[in-house]
């Protein structure tokens, strides 16, 4: 049997997050055994995706699911059922979409780089505003007949220069245009499962591999049962843009058990653990003239989830010559390597996916660094 010791593949202590590099989250124990059990039967994809969107729509309150294989494989079929709707001959072309309306509209400041998954589906955005400031009527006015959408970032509404949701759903809902929400690492907290749907948001997407713990590959869909029908038309197993993000049925199931244990599981002990983390590290780092150390929560896109308090390290000059690109690379260096996230200033330690324990092996990987090792 291969294993990751087999191959010679080192095993990482991630104090960086989900990030899909460090390979995202890990699976609960009953995720695995579910995916198990499918394992040992043929089903029928579509009856599959359409009973399992049925169960979490019922779940999560909300008027449709649709099980995907990723968020961003969502996004890409999210933006295509907005630009091709149930049209066969339109959903065949994707994505050539410059005789449909193809235009996406979004922010400056919540461009990113998962945004090409909307252009993999024939999108051209239309960018408005700037990074200091967006109004209201800049997206009314640049709505018109070749509009097929509007995307909306999460993780950007922590900038001054974004609109904030309830208004973009409320101008783009005035003139008959959905909202395409990325809410793929908003969890927790886990109200978030039906807050953005419940403001009237048209299709929303979830990682199902990060803070759901689900299958890595997965993602979650919520939205207008209209809309996700025709998402259905666009996705996998049909011959569509959706094809080559296959799913198979274990990560369906695996999926769907991931999202059953998070509405039971105990997310107070869960924050709770974490900011007992960050304070051992905090209070058991050495303390030196040169590093400055402070627990926070983040205030800047693209490392959410927001909510979770982490640990920023600021270095200043000193005899070791460690900055923080150095210290995080002999940690990566060592064994187990430690994988942590470089900010523009600081090195910063986040607590999402430490196991127990894992902390006090942070904090004397560090020491050792800091007193010369
Ligand atoms: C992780 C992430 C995605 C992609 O999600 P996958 O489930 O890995 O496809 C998209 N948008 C944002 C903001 C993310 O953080």
């Amino acid at each position: 049997m291969a294993s990751y010791d087999k191959l010679g593949v080192k095993k990482i202590i991630n104090a960086a997050g989900t990030y899909t590099k460090y390979s995202g989250s890990l699976m609960h124990k009953q995720v695995v055994i579910a995916m198990q059990q499918a394992s040992k039967h043929f089903v029928d994809i579509d009856e599959l995706l359409d009973k399992s969107g049925k169960y979490i729509s019922d779940l999560l309150k909300t008027e449709s699911a649709l099980i995907t294989s990723g968020a961003a494989a969502g996004m890409t079929i999210a933006t295509a059922a907005c630009i091709a709707g149930s049209d066969l001959s339109s959903i065949k072309n994707l994505p050539d979409a410059n005789n449909l309306s193809n235009e996406i509209i979004i922010m400056r400041s919540h461009r990113n780089f998962y945004d090409q998954a909307m252009r993999t589906a024939g999108a051209k955005f239309v960018e408005i505003g700037n990074a200091i400031e967006t109004f209201p009527w800049e997206i009314s006015s640049a709505i018109n007949e070749k509009t097929a959408a509007i995307a909306y970032f999460v993780q950007s509404d922590l900038l001054r220069s974004s609109v904030p949701l309830s208004k973009v759903i409320e101008v783009a809902h005035s003139k008959n245009i959905p909202v395409i929400v990325d809410a793929a690492a908003e969890l927790p907290p886990s109200k978030n499962l039906y807050k953005f749907t419940q403001m009237g948001a048209d299709l929303v997407l979830f990682s199902g591999g990060k803070d759901l713990r689900g299958p890595q590959s997965s993602g979650l869909m919520l939205g207008k049962k209209k809309l996700i029908d025709n998402c259905k038309k666009h996705s996998y197993p049909n011959h569509a843009i959706g094809r080559p993000m296959k799913l198979d049925k274990e990560t369906i199931i695996g999926l769907v058990t991931a999202i059953e244990l998070y509405l039971e599981e105990n997310h107070d002990a869960r924050m709770k653990r974490w900011k007992r983390q960050v304070e051992t590290i905090k209070q058991n780092i050495i303390s030196t003239p040169y590093i400055k150390i402070k627990i926070d929560t983040i205030n800047q896109p693209l490392t959410q989830p927001s909510c979770i308090p982490r640990i920023f390290i600021q270095f200043h000059e000193n005899e070791h010559n460690l900055d923080k690109e150095t210290v995080a690379q002999k940690l990566m260096n060592g064994s187990p390597p430690i994988a942590v996230v470089i900010d523009k200033n600081t090195l910063n330690i986040n607590p999402h996916m430490l196991n127990d324990g894992e902390e006090k092996i942070i904090v004397d990987k560090i020491n050792n660094i800091l007193s010369g090792g």
